[in-house]
């Protein structure tokens, strides 16, 4: 499929699609639009940056605009369940831009804020209702909304969702909707639990699959410093004055330390903001607003504050504590390779994360070019030496007891090759170095399905559905 026209959508949709300067449809675009327009359930296995919420916000909006009536009181015909207040409202801005010619009533309902709002704005019924789960059953458990006259239920990251404790309150909001509805499920990820939440909620679902991480992975310029957990803070300020930057977002793992880079890069004269669940909604909207018009150009975050956040133009990504989890690496790095665009993403490594960096290459399978600012660099280190990680702590909570872990597969890149291609942008990257005892076999596995992602400490599962609403991590 190479324009939207070819879709069928209405004239208005079309329109709105120009305006946002949308051309060619993104592979889950082609996939998925035709399938929901046909009216079936359906799986997406895509992540956040590959232009998912437009598949399915297009043809649901073609659905609303083929069939107008008025929602009834106290309720929607559409409801679309995301795991972030952000994720929320950048779904909710995807309706209202691409229905911005319809007449068709959207309205959001998230923890952190007041719910009289929302309650006054579900009163005549709206069209489109995007949620978090908790605020959600709020509402419902107040008799401010009913869900039994829900036509079309979207589950978007319903692996998060269910990482981040909403599992029961996804199956309790399923119960109250009616039987017969189109029910679309996207996860990046497809664990056992999802699967089998998929196998309950969905009828003869179809099953559409993006691989994102190679291209991502691919497109983005990757450099590693290997240097003293003392220095930091420094080199992030030398690197930040030193690169052309148009935005930088630096990742920390905590949010105590996203507020400590803040202050000494403020101190050091070089503007920048922090985004983490501490920060009020407000406040949260108003650094995000200042980050995407410029005014502020280095944005730290935690890797839950970060997800959902979808600014465009994000050159640099600059993960000031590697992850533990080697697919947040993925996840992060693919800030920067938005939309089509290339970036660079530097990664600071310490001694004691050279195990994460082992990890990380294993699984993007190729070796990051990296450099020594250490101030007693031992003379065995070589580049990319997978030996380092002998010598790192390994962490006691890298993997929960008892459950397996599965990596995800290295996925094709759609060019028929299933390794990373050797990049073509000037990058000299390096290829991988074949199949040594720490390289993953050549054939690549089959289908994308991962387990659990670890947890930090302070990103365990909420006690309750309000603390969820109440402390965003
Ligand atoms: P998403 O995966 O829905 O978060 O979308 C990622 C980004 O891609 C957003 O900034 C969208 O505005 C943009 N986008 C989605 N579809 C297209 C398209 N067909 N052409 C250009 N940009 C797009």
């Amino acid at each position: 499929m190479t324009s939207f026209y070819e879709f069928g959508l209405a004239e208005p949709i079309i329109r709105a699609l120009a305006e946002e300067k949308y051309i060619t449809p993104t592979p889950i675009q082609t996939q998925t639009i035709p399938l929901v327009l046909a009216g079936g359930d359906l799986i997406g296995i895509a992540q956040t940056g590959t232009g998912k919420t437009a598949a399915f916000a297009l043809p649901i909006l073609n659905r609303l605009c083929a069939t107008p009536m008025r929602a009834e009181r106290k309720s929607c015909r559409v409801l679309v369940l995301s795991p972030t207040r952000e994720l929320s409202s950048q779904i909710l801005d995807s309706f209202r831009a691409y229905g911005r010619h319809l007449r068709i009533q959207t309205t959001l309902a998230i923890g952190g804020v007041p719910m009289g709002k929302q309650v006054r704005s579900l009163m005549n019924g709206v069209d489109v209702l995007v949620a978090t789960p908790g605020r959600l059953l709020d509402l419902v458990q107040q008799n401010a909304l009913r869900l039994n006259s829900v036509e079309v239920l979207v589950l978007d990251e319903a692996d998060r969702m269910l990482d981040m404790g909403f599992i029961h309150d996804i199956r309790k909001i399923v119960a109250k909707t009616p039987a017969q509805r189109q029910t679309l499920m996207f996860s990046a990820t497809m664990p056992k639990e999802i699967a089998e939440l998929a196998g309950q909620m969905l009828k003869n679902p179809q099953k559409v699959a993006v691989t994102p991480e190679a291209t991502t992975v691919e497109r983005v310029d990757q450099r590693v410093i290997h240097l003293d957990h003392g220095a930091k803070l420094q080199i992030l300020t030398d690197t930040l004055r030193a690169e052309t930057i148009d935005r930088a977002l630096v990742f920390t793992r905590t949010k105590h330390g996203a507020d400590k880079v803040v202050r000494g890069l403020v101190k050091s004269g070089i503007s920048a903001e922090a985004i983490h669940g501490n920060k009020s909604q407000g406040q949260r909207e108003r650094v995000l607003a200042a980050f995407r018009d410029g005014r502020v150009r280095t944005l730290v975050a935690t890797d839950i504050a970060a997800r959902g956040i979808d600014v465009d133009g994000v050159s640099h990504v600059i993960n000031y504590d590697l992850p533990n989890i080697p697919e947040s690496y993925v996840h992060r790095i693919g800030r920067t390779a938005r939309a089509g665009a290339d970036g660079i993403a530097i990664s600071f490594c310490s001694s004691d994360e050279t195990a994460f960096l082992r990890d990380i290459e294993k699984l993007i399978r190729m070796p990051i070019p990296s450099t020594d600012r250490r101030t007693d660099p031992r003379p065995a280190h070589r580049q990319n030496s997978h030996r380092d990680s002998n010598q790192a702590p390994r962490h006691a909570d890298r993997q929960a007891p008892g459950r397996r872990r599965q990596r995800p597969p290295y996925p094709g890149n759609g060019n028929g090759h299933n390794r990373p291609a050797h990049q073509g942008n000037g990058n000299n990257r390096p290829r991988p170095q074949g199949n040594g005892p720490d390289r993953p076999p050549s054939q690549p596995d089959q289908i994308a399905t991962v387990a659990f992602m670890r947890r930090e400490p302070d990103q365990r599962q909420p006690k309750s559905r309000a603390d969820a609403d109440r402390a965003p991590r």
